[in-house]
């Protein structure tokens, strides 16, 4: 039996056929179902589910016969949790309800509001609707094209980790078992004794995969490449945002430049689900995909990236001489650094629930551990705007999300557009005044121990997943003394060193640390403003001041 295609559901009284006809150049990848009423669509809906099938989008009009659109959205997404909501407006309402929907955008009630097309070939709608269907492919557990192959008998630790680091890198990957034809074809590959997880990516000789690195070196090389007596005009450290930026800007303006990456590109931003606020993106992006079109645009200028890489150590130069990186795969000798390794998530410090980080116990919202989740109860630590975002995230396809505060209240620490877009969210509830003291679960988490914070009371919870979402601090352990810091971590720069660090009664430039030629940028940085938007203007304005020290004026 051939798996059907995913479904398109379209939702118009009078303008069924204009959806119907503009819809049909998708209409070899995606079965697609008309209806002219809320009614209908739910019963298109509950046909797809009970084949077994997948509803990959919903487009409505703006006003239907049944319900308020609203409310409409509200229970498709009750029946799909994953699917993409648009509004395609007809271009008689939209100017009258325009005003009064576009909040809900801003909400997360749906995904796009778009006018419907007034004739063919209007791309920029069509537009929309490829990124959106391209999001939702993303989030499906078995992708029809992949690029990697995993070969593993277990959903294990290290596979999962793997194909989040993929998922992040935008490469899609499916896991096989061995006695699969899949497995089998990629074990007949495989020149040696054979062990799990085997790793067969981009047609090149799979490989025994014993760390996220393995893959990493696999697919995108090792610093080991670079030749040692070659000196880099410019070494980044860390592909968030802000090592992005100054990727893209020191390459393209003709400086060689390496960014070395711990993890994969993206950093925090590329484990959002969706930035709304980011500007030019006025239906938001996604973090993974914002990530890879700024990767993809510097290596398009010529940097070269190392993904799985930590730098363990930063040995500045003296006298001239090339500051060191150091890596488990080798050393980079750079003339000048840009320090962008953001922040990491606080740990929570309970020693049974740390024994389980990655089986069942995640620090951030991994996007693939979210849909390891379908139907089951999972638990989101912290107030802030990540913890929101991840649990409305995770709310596609866990059966309950509880977020846990010690607070009395989510809107102290909240911004209230998610705070709105929670409580419209019936699968997301919060519990106030409550700390996780205790978990455990035969080889993964299977419970929670949880304590009222006034009255010390306690209780036990089944929970399948536990979010770990606890505030930030910087990434620094391999910064140097010399690097001057302040007590949180956080890397000094310009004015805000201490004075008795100046120069000649001078402070260093604006993004210049206490090192000559060593630079700071984005989160990581003492005041920055933990932005996408911040982080990514800072990477760039570092730039101009990498020039001056490679080349200073002479006056
Ligand atoms: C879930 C979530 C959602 C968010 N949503 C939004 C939003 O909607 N809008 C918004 O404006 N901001 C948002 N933010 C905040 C935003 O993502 C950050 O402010 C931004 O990513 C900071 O960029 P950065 O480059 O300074 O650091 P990071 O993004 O933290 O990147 C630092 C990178 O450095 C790497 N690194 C660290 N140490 C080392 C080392 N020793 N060697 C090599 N590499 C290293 C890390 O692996 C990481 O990839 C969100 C954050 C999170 C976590």
């Amino acid at each position: 039996m051939t798996t059907p295609n995913p479904a398109i559901v379209l939702i118009s009284e009078h303008h069924v056929d204009t959806l119907l006809d503009e819809f049909g150049r998708y209409a070899r990848d995606y079965d697609l179902y008309p209806a002219t009423s809320l009614k209908e669509a739910l019963g298109n809906t509950r046909e797809v589910l009970d084949r077994g099938g997948q509803v990959a989008m919903f487009v409505t009009e703006s006003v239907l016969p049944d319900a308020e659109v609203h409310l409409a959205f509200h229970k498709l997404r009750e029946k799909v949790p994953t699917a993409r909501r648009v509004i395609a407006a007809h271009w008689e309402r939209f100017l009258t309800d325009g005003p009064g929907l576009r909040a809900g955008m801003a909400t997360g009630k749906y995904d796009a509001y778009l006018l419907m097309p007034r004739g063919v070939r209007d791309e920029e709608f069509h537009n929309a609707i490829t990124d959106l269907l391209s999001d939702w492919g993303s989030t499906v557990p078995d992708p029809e094209v992949v690029s990697v192959k995993i070969i593993s008998p277990a959903r294990d630790q290290l596979t999962l980790a793997i194909r989040d680091f993929l998922d992040r890198m935008a490469m899609p990957s499916r896991v096989w078992e061995p006695d699969s034809e899949a497995g089998r074809y990629v074990l007949d590959l495989y020149d040696g004794e054979p062990d799990y997880p085997l790793v067969y990516a981009l047609n090149r000789p799979p490989i025994v995969a014993r760390s996220v690195r393995d893959v990493a070196i696999n697919i995108y090389g090792a610093p080991t490449e670079l030749d040692l007596d070659h000196v880099v005009d410019v070494a980044v450290v860390g592909a968030g945002p802000a090592g992005l930026a100054a990727a893209v800007y020191s390459a393209s303006e003709g400086l060689s430049t390496v960014v070395l990456e711990a993890e994969a590109v993206g950093g925090q931003a590329g484990t959002s689900s969706m930035i709304r606020n980011y500007l030019g993106f006025p239906r938001g992006i996604s973090g993974m995909r914002l990530a890879q079109r700024a990767r993809n645009q510097a290596i398009r200028f010529g940097t070269r990236f190392y993904t799985g890489q930590v730098v363990d150590e930063l040995r500045p130069g003296s006298n001239g001489d090339p500051h060191v990186l150091c890596t488990e795969s080798g050393e980079v000798r750079a003339k000048s650094v840009v320090i962008a390794s953001g922040v990491a998530y606080r740990k929570l410090r309970v020693d049974p629930i740390e024994e389980l980080v990655g089986m069942g116990v995640y620090y951030g919202a991994a996007m693939t551990a979210a849909r390891e989740m379908e139907n089951q109860d999972v638990f989101v630590v912290g107030g802030g705007n990540s913890a929101g975002q991840a649990s409305v995230h995770l709310a596609r396809w866990a059966r309950s999300v509880t977020i846990l505060i010690r607070r009395p209240d989510l809107a102290e620490t909240m911004s209230a557009y998610l705070v709105g877009e929670i409580k419209y969210n019936r699968r997301i509830s919060v519990r106030t005044c409550t700390a996780v003291v205790d978990g455990g679960g035969d080889g993964r988490l299977e419970w929670l121990g949880l304590e009222d914070v006034n009255t010390g009371e306690r209780d036990t919870v089944p929970a399948y997943g536990l979010f770990l979402l606890l505030g930030a601090e910087p990434h620094c352990d391999w910064i140097p003394p010399a690097v001057t810091r302040d007590d949180h971590g956080f890397v000094l720069t310009g004015r805000d060193v201490p004075r008795d660090r100046w120069v000649d009664g001078l402070p260093p430039e604006n993004l210049a640390t206490t090192v000559p030629g060593i630079f700071a940028a984005g989160d990581v940085r003492a005041g920055s403003m933990k932005r996408v938007a911040s982080a990514s203007g800072e990477g760039a304005s570092v730039v101009p001041l990498v020039h001056s020290f490679l080349a200073p004026a002479s006056d």
